[in-house]
């Protein structure tokens, strides 16, 4: 939703804005009538056209920041809702690059068309050429990139280029293997290794993330049966990754029951790793649809913990199982002591609200000792190995002896 920041009246006759001057703000018109005048270039003016309650007016110059291209004067008492410039190129910036490229190469295109017709004369007003506007937006934005990588992961999973991979995570009370979390891989044909934190991003905001989730999901849970099938042990879980767009997709749930039982996985054995920034996004959905994971058995992580909201009241508000300390902090503990206070104040409270700890990113014996000296219960880390295919995974599984910690 925009926010509309305030309420403006103008009277009869009153001015609201004027060709040629700089936009500060758009209006939706809640009461009242308006008229849209055209400034010729002998002086005189025509009017174009009115508008009345639920028009919106003045929304060109906020997009793109050009002169308005008419004056809107009040022919009746009005009562209109601003949204304000600075809003909304706030708003802009936040947006998909690809969304805000599109509606800046619109408004251009639609001004060009309008200088072409001579209808306005906004080349005078200071209106730029369309085509180096365009080329400008292109530029400025990182939609080009964005595109280039969507489409090219789009077909990396046609062509089996994006595969998962299992980093292992040990259980620091009995020393033994606890179970996985999915990772995903991307092996481009002419570029290599692309990091998920390039793409993930890119296809979280175009929404292929919900098909690439899915096809994980699957891919975990079917590798976590052969991992069984190969050990011999049926108590390994599969922790995988979920994003918002996930969360906010209508089959999430049903998705996840359908296929865990196409892939003959019990529910107890799915961890759902998901962020902060997710639960407060939008709590209440977040909730419903965690509580449904709940239920049904799946367990859920908090991914990244202590490097989001700092709010700590939504912990008991949601059904949380497990907190991952992130690495930050893991790889600090050894020359920071604040790190380590960080440490041992999550694991403290995570025992009272009945979680268990996950420490991430541990790199050496020191730091597994230690923590679990501190209480925490499980670890991940290159320490142990890195993230690995299936085929690996079953090895590690078959050769793990417990560690001395
Ligand atoms: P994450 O969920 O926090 O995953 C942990 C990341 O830390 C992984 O990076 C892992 O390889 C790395 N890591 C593990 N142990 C160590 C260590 O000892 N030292 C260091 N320096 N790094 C360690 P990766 O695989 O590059 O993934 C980056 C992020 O991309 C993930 O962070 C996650 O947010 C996202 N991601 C990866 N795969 C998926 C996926 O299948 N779905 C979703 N939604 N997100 C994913
Ligand atoms: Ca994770
Ligand atoms: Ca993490």
């Amino acid at each position: 939703m925009i926010d509309l920041k305030e309420q403006r009246t103008f009277k009869i006759g009153d001015v609201i804005m004027k060709q040629g001057e700089h936009g500060e703000a758009a209006y939706i018109i809640e009461q009242g009538k308006v008229e849209i005048l055209l400034e010729k270039a002998d002086g005189t003016e025509q009017r174009v056209g009115t508008r009345g309650p639920g028009a919106m007016i003045g929304e060109m110059a906020i997009v793109d920041n050009a002169p308005r291209t008419a004056t809107v004067r009040a022919i009746e008492n009005c009562e209109l809702l601003e949204i304000s410039a600075n809003d909304f190129a706030r708003r802009l910036l936040n947006a998909d690059p690809v969304l805000r490229m599109t509606i800046q190469v619109i408004l251009t295109r639609y001004r060009d068309t309008l200088v072409r017709a001579d209808i306005s004369n906004d080349t005078k007003a200071g209106f730029a050429a369309a085509e180096s506007l365009e080329k400008n937006y292109l530029e400025q934005t990182d939609a080009v990139e964005a595109i280039k990588i969507e489409n090219d992961f789009r077909s990396a999973m046609d062509k089996n280029d994006v595969e998962m991979h299992y980093q292992p995570m040990i259980n620091l009370t009995d020393g033994q293997v606890a179970g996985f979390e999915s990772l995903m891989r991307w092996f481009h044909q002419e570029k290599g290794f692309i990091s998920p934190g390039i793409f993930i991003p890119v296809i979280e905001e175009s929404g292929l993330i919900v098909t690439a989730s899915q096809w994980a999901l699957k891919a975990s849970l079917k590798a976590l049966k052969n991992i069984e099938t190969k050990t011999g042990r049926d108590d390994l879980f599969m922790s995988v990754n979920f994003t918002s767009h996930d969360f906010s997709s209508p089959d999430f749930v049903k998705n996840i029951k359908k296929a865990l039982k196409e892939e003959k996985v019990r529910p107890e054995q799915l961890h759902l790793e998901i962020t902060e920034r997710l639960l407060m996004g939008q709590p209440d959905v977040a909730k419903e649809t965690l509580e449904e994971c709940k239920n049904a058995g799946m367990s859920i992580s908090i991914d990244d913990f202590g490097t989001g909201y700092s709010s700590l009241s939504y912990l008991h508000y949601f059904p949380i199982d497990k907190m991952k300390i992130d690495q930050s902090f893991v790889s600090n503990m050894m020359n920071d002591e604040s790190s380590i206070a960080i440490v041992r104040a999550i694991v403290a409270l995570g025992k009272n609200l009945n979680m268990k700890i996950i420490a991430e990113g541990i790199e050496s014996l020191t730091e597994a000792t230690m923590l679990k000296g501190i209480g925490c219960e499980y670890a991940q880390g290159y320490h142990f190995a890195k993230p690995m295919p299936e085929s690996d995974a079953i090895e590690f599984v078959k050769n793990w002896k417990s560690p001395d910690f």
